[in-house]
């Protein structure tokens, strides 16, 4: 059976202090076993901090939330796959929405960042997902298949079997509107039909697709039971202890 992952994607949110207390009290109450993961996506300073918790533990993973396109040099500010390999990171979140919309990664950047956090061994939760507006018009199967096309079908299939794809409506992002489990279903099926025709079924059967937007502990077990949904990529639910254990325990 393929990955089913819970990932916590905190953002730009929490102390230090606030990190560890977090991190400690899932630590000590979640415990994925077999095909279940549980990844957090914490910011860039305490991303040692989280490795170091982690680091014995089965099926639990720490994520960057963001890396450079560049491999390095001058270019202050910036993060490397190098750098996050050097620290045993297994996951970077890439091209989320907010990252499009706020900082204009387009889909050949993105191209660009999976790239090199392929070369580093880092597996990359590749977002995607369509605008309100493309949701009105009808037209966000076109949507999504263009930002697989031009960020990700480049890939091998051995490259592509290191990724986990992540379908984030913005329109459902922070927002307490979620997909119905309909919708997901129905979009993470095209997504998967995209992949089939493009790289055939045993790899595209292979590949995690999480749900992202307003995944909560009421709404996570009736999504994440959908055959398309692996799991779920979690915003503001995963910064609250016994929400995103919840979430974790609604896994398949
Ligand atoms: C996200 O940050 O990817 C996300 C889906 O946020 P939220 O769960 O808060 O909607």
């Amino acid at each position: 059976m393929r990955k089913q992952i819970a990932a916590a994607n905190w953002k730009m949110n929490l102390t230090l202090p606030q990190a560890e207390q977090l991190l400690d009290t899932l630590l000590a109450e979640a415990a994925p076993s077999g095909n279940r993961q549980v990844v957090f996506a914490v910011p860039f300073p305490y991303l040692s901090m989280a490795q170091q918790k982690v680091q014995n533990r089965s099926n639990t993973f720490i994520a960057a939330q963001n890396c450079s396109n560049r491999k390095n040099g001058a270019y202050t500010g910036e993060v490397s796959a190098e750098m996050l390999q050097s620290l045993d990171i297994q996951y970077a979140v890439l091209g989320h929405s907010e990252r499009r919309e706020y900082f204009q990664e387009s889909n050949q950047l993105l191209a660009e960042k999976l790239n090199i956090s392929l070369e580093y061994g880092i597996h990359p939760i590749f977002c995607c997902g369509e605008p309100l507006q493309v949701r009105e018009q009808g037209t966000q199967n076109e949507y999504v298949a263009t930002q697989l096309r031009e960020s990700l079908f480049h890939l091998s299939s051995l490259q592509l079997l290191q990724v986990v794809i992540a379908y984030e409506p913005i329109w459902a992002i922070g927002t307490g509107k979620t997909a119905s489990s309909a919708q997901a279903q129905e979009m993470h099926a095209f997504i998967r039909q995209q992949l089939t025709e493009k790289y055939g079924e045993q790899v595209s059967s292979a590949v995690p697709i999480l749900y992202g937007g307003s995944v909560k502990a009421s709404n996570a077990a009736e999504l994440f039971n959908q055959p398309d949904v692996d799991g779920g990529l979690v915003g503001g639910a995963s910064l609250i202890a016994d929400e995103f254990k919840a979430i974790i325990a609604a896994l398949k």
